[in-house]
C-alpha cells in the first residue's frame, strides 16, 4: 500500500516534469491453436491496436525515440514506440504489412541461433513435446544437473503441470544445459527435432526483406536467448557481442539496439548493461512495467507487454498506462 502510494507520487512528480512515453512489447502476430505463454496477438487485433495508436497517441519512429532518450530530451506528449522480440516469421508475414499499411514503424529484436532453421525456440519446443498432439508414455524423463526429472504425461492435466514445472528449469539454465534437457525430453518421448512451420523464426532472406522496409528497424536479442543473469561475464559478452556481429553480417549495416531476453530485473544484471554499453548499443530495452521519462536509463528501458486484447481492452489499458 505504502509502496504503491510512493510509486504513484513519484510518477505524479515525474509526469509533471516531462510527459511519460511508453514502449510496447509484442512477440507474435498470428492466430495459434494454443498459446500457453500468451505471446501472440491475432492480426485483426494488432491492426486495431496500431490504428488506435495512430489516431490517439504519438507513434514515434525508432530513430526519433532513440535520439530523444539517448540525449535525455523530452518526448512529445503521449509518445509510444512499438517493439517485437525474438524474430518469428510471422513478424515479416503478418505484422509488417499491417505496420506498412498504417504508416507505422517497429523495432524488431532478433535472436539469431534459430534463424534459417527448422528448429523451434526452446519454450515452443517444450510446448510441442508436452502439450502437442503426440501420444506420450505415462511419463518422460530429462535431467537438470545431477537430478533426473521424471515428468508425468499420462493425461492432459499431468502434461500441463509437467510443462509448467519444467519451464523455469529451462529458462534459468545455460543454453547448453537447456538444449540438453530438451534433447533428453525429445529422446524420451521419441519425437523428432524438426519444428512446426507455424513456430519457425525468419530465414535470412525474410529478415533482409523485413529490414529493408521503412516500417522496421532491426535490433539484437542474443544468440541463444539465455537469461543473461545466469551467465558469466565472458558468456554474456559472447551472447551480446556475437548477436550484433551476426546480424550485421546478414544485414550489412550497423545494429544499434538490443533487448534483454525475458527482460525482468532478475534476468539481466549490471554486467549485461556494461557489456551493452561497451558493445556500442545506443538503446536497450528490458521487460518490466513502467513509463519512460527523459532521464530514464537508456540501457534498461521499461516495456509494457501487450496481450491479445480487442480494441476496447487495449484502449482501456493504454489509458491506464499513461495515468499518473
Ligand atoms: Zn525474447
Amino acid at each position: 500500500m505504502v509502496k504503491n502510494f510512493l510509486g504513484a507520487s513519484k510518477r505524479y512528480v515525474l509526469n509533471h516534469l516531462d510527459d511519460p512515453a511508453i514502449v510496447l512489447l509484442y512477440h507474435r502476430v498470428t492466430d495459434l491453436a494454443i498459446d500457453p505463454q500468451m505471446l501472440s496477438v491475432k492480426p485483426d487485433n494488432f491492426y486495431e491496436h496500431v490504428k488506435f495508436l495512430k489516431r490517439n497517441y504519438y507513434l514515434l519512429g525508432i530513430e526519433e525515440f532513440s535520439y530523444n532518450i539517448t540525449k535525455s530530451k523530452k518526448m512529445p506528449s503521449k509518445s509510444v514506440m512499438l517493439t517485437f522480440d525474438d524474430g518469428y516469421a510471422d513478424n515479416y508475414y503478418e505484422a509488417l504489412p499491417i505496420l506498412e499499411s498504417l504508416d507505422a514503424q517497429a523495432l524488431f529484436y532478433i535472436t539469431t541461433s534459430n534463424l534459417n532453421t527448422d528448429y523451434e525456440l526452446w519454450w515452443d519446443e517444450l510446448e510441442r513435446i508436452l502439450l502437442g498432439s503426440y501420444v506420450l508414455p505415462d511419463y518422460i524423463e530429462t535431467s537438470s544437473g545431477k537430478h533426473v526429472l521424471r515428468l508425468p504425461t499420462s493425461n492432459t492435466a499431468e502434461r500441463l503441470t509437467s510443462y509448467h514445472s519444467l519451464h523455469p528449469y529451462c529458462k534459468y539454465s545455460t543454453p547448453p544445459e537447456r538444449n540438453r534437457m530438451i534433447e533428453n525430453l525429445r529422446e524420451s518421448a521419441e519425437i523428432s527435432a524438426e519444428g512446426r512451420k507455424s513456430h519457425r523464426l525468419m530465414t535470412f532472406e525474410e529478415l533482409k526483406h523485413l529490414s529493408e522496409s521503412p516500417a522496421s528497424v532491426i535490433g539484437a536479442h542474443t544468440l541463444n536467448h539465455p537469461a543473461l543473469s545466469v551467465l558469466s561475464y565472458e558468456q554474456q559478452q559472447e551472447e551480446i557481442n556475437q548477436s550484433k556481429i551476426f546480424l550485421e553480417n546478414v544485414l550489412e549495416y550497423p545494429v544499434e539496439h538490443f533487448s534483454y531476453p525475458y527482460g525482468a530485473k532478475k534476468d539481466y544484471n549490471k554486467k549485461s548493461m556494461r557489456i551493452c554499453r561497451e558493445t556500442g548499443f545506443k538503446m536497450v530495452c528490458s521487460n518490466y512495467y513502467g513509463q519512460v521519462h527523459s532521464r530514464t536509463n537508456c540501457f534498461e528501458l521499461p516495456r509494457i507487454l501487450i496481450r491479445d486484447w480487442n480494441k476496447q481492452n487495449f484502449s482501456q489499458y493504454m489509458t491506464k498506462i499513461f495515468q499518473y
